[in-house]
């Protein structure tokens, strides 16, 4: 009960309102065209139980967005000028979450629905670090300083199932009919606030198809430095929700043209300016779109495997050329790539293992004798590898030959497979253990070739 007083006082405190600053434009279905059908029933009844209750609620955000654009939206958000605790007790099956700034989960059949109180925009209170990022953002307020502190007008837009309208503060859905991304105020303080509004920009103008206005795209390339300040972990989110948007080469490509990509993955830029290096990513940037679109799973160990393989590569070459054994040198590349990686992505150590293991079984790819294929095949992440080594022969790094060769050995039976297999070299064999025995490492077991040596031919 104290509890509840507390909050609810501390609420009206803390609601900074500026009635009257922005006046919204009220659009009704004929011109935003969203049919009520089109929202989750999840939704809907969300919004209709807060109305009732006295509260205001609409849809918010991307799901708005995507319905005027005709895009099927991914999960439809709630905002309301109702507090967590108020929003908690209307819903039984609801529980809040977040300790910095609090939202409500409220569960409607199978669907989860988020309902965020409406929050402030930030002023000369507001918490920021020496480059102006702000670091906390967690004051309630009215619905017109919630909509100023979104980031483009198509992301202010506010529908309300019941009534069918859309409120539009920052001309929003005028954007959207010419297909153009528009950041609200000033764009160079929204990206001194927060530089990941530049690859927000980037991803949603690809995913939309949108051509992004010049006083919003302008700023991008002198302050594309401020994304090296962003903690890495948000990097990282920021950076698969890219990849897995289903228009990763796009993003990339206008990454590149913004000069964004440099401060992304460190050796993104030098990947990409090598020719091997810039087609294999390509095609594994390709190959995940084709499955977005299908509605396949995609693993973040695959995609950033395939990001940095060209890096693993050039590594272990200088590693080889300076006399160092193969495989611990393989092992030695992998470890200094990634580590060279952790200081920008927070990629977790559970996704390092997976991309390391994909690695490391591609040199296994080269024997073709005995039981080695037999035991690489049994490998639980043979399916990925084989994914993986495939994309390196289409890429032109390895022949051709050899991703034919274990596709027909996967297809035949075991007897045939034998049939497949290739004679033991005894004399190479005898020849390598010798040589290693006078400390010479000829132990060359691979036919990799790092890219900066097959482009210089
Ligand atoms: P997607 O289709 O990828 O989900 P989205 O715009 O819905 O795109 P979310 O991350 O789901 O992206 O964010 C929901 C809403 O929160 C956005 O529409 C926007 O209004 C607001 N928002 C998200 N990130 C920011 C940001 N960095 N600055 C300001 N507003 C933001
Ligand atoms: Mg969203």
């Amino acid at each position: 009960m104290i509890r509840k007083l507390f909050h609810h006082t501390i609420a009206k405190v803390f609601r900074r309102s500026k009635p009257g600053r922005h006046q919204p434009a009220t659009i009704a279905a004929a011109r935003h065209g969203i049919r009520r059908e089109q929202v989750s029933s999840g939704a809907r009844r969300t919004c209709e139980a807060l109305q009732k209750a006295g509260h205001q609620a609409y849809i918010v955000g991307g799901a708005v967005r995507d319905l005027i654009a005709g895009i099927l939206p991914k999960d439809f958000d709630i905002a309301t000028n109702a507090t967590p605790d108020e929003v908690r007790h209307i819903f039984r099956r609801s529980r809040i979450i977040g300790r910095r700034f609090q939202i409500v989960h409220v569960m409607q059949g199978a669907e989860t629905l988020e309902v965020s109180t409406f929050r402030a925009a930030h002023d000369e209170d507001t918490l920021k670090d020496e480059h102006g990022r702000v670091l906390r953002d967690n004051v309630w307020g009215s619905i017109e300083d919630d909509a100023a502190r979104r980031d483009f007008t198509f992301n202010a837009l506010y529908y309300d199932p019941v009534r069918e309208t859309v409120l539009d503060y920052h001309n929003g859905v005028d954007d959207i009919k010419c297909k153009t991304l528009r950041m609200i105020g000033t764009p160079r303080d929204r990206y001194r606030e927060d530089p990941v509004r530049m690859l927000r920009a980037i991803r949603l103008a690809a995913k939309l198809g949108f051509t992004i206005d010049p006083g919003t795209s302008d700023p991008i390339p002198t302050m594309a430095n401020l994304i090296e300040n962003v903690p890495a972990a948000r990097l990282f989110d920021e950076m698969l929700k890219l990849l897995i948007s289903g228009h990763a080469v796009e993003c990339v490509k206008r990454l590149r043209d913004a000069g964004l990509h440099h401060g992304l993955l460190p050796l993104l830029d030098v990947i990409l300016e090598q020719p091997l290096g810039e087609r294999f990513v390509m095609l594994a940037l390709r190959s995940t779109d084709d499955r977005v679109r299908a509605n396949l799973p995609c693993s973040p160990s695959f995609l950033f495997a395939t990001l940095l393989w060209h890096e693993v590569l050039s590594n272990w070459e200088i590693r080889k050329k300076a006399d160092e054994l193969p495989t611990p040198a393989l092992y030695l590349a992998m470890d200094s790539v990634l580590d060279q990686q952790a200081e920008k992505l927070a990629i977790t150590r559970r996704i390092a293992a997976d991309i390391k293991e994909l690695w490391a079984l591609q040199p296994r790819f080269e024997k073709r004798t005995g039981r080695h294929p037999f035991r690489l095949v049994e490998q639980l992440r043979f399916r990925a590898a084989w994914d993986f080594l495939v994309l390196r022969a289409e890429s032109g790094e390895i022949k051709q030959e050899l991703a034919d060769w274990w596709k027909q050995f996967q297809e035949s039976d075991p007897q045939h497979r034998e049939a497949l297999l290739q004679p033991e070299d005894t004399k190479k064999r005898r020849r390598s253990r010798s040589s290693r025995g006078r400390g010479h490492p000829s132990e060359t077991t691979t036919e990799i070739v790092p890219c900066r040596v097959l482009s210089s031919h």
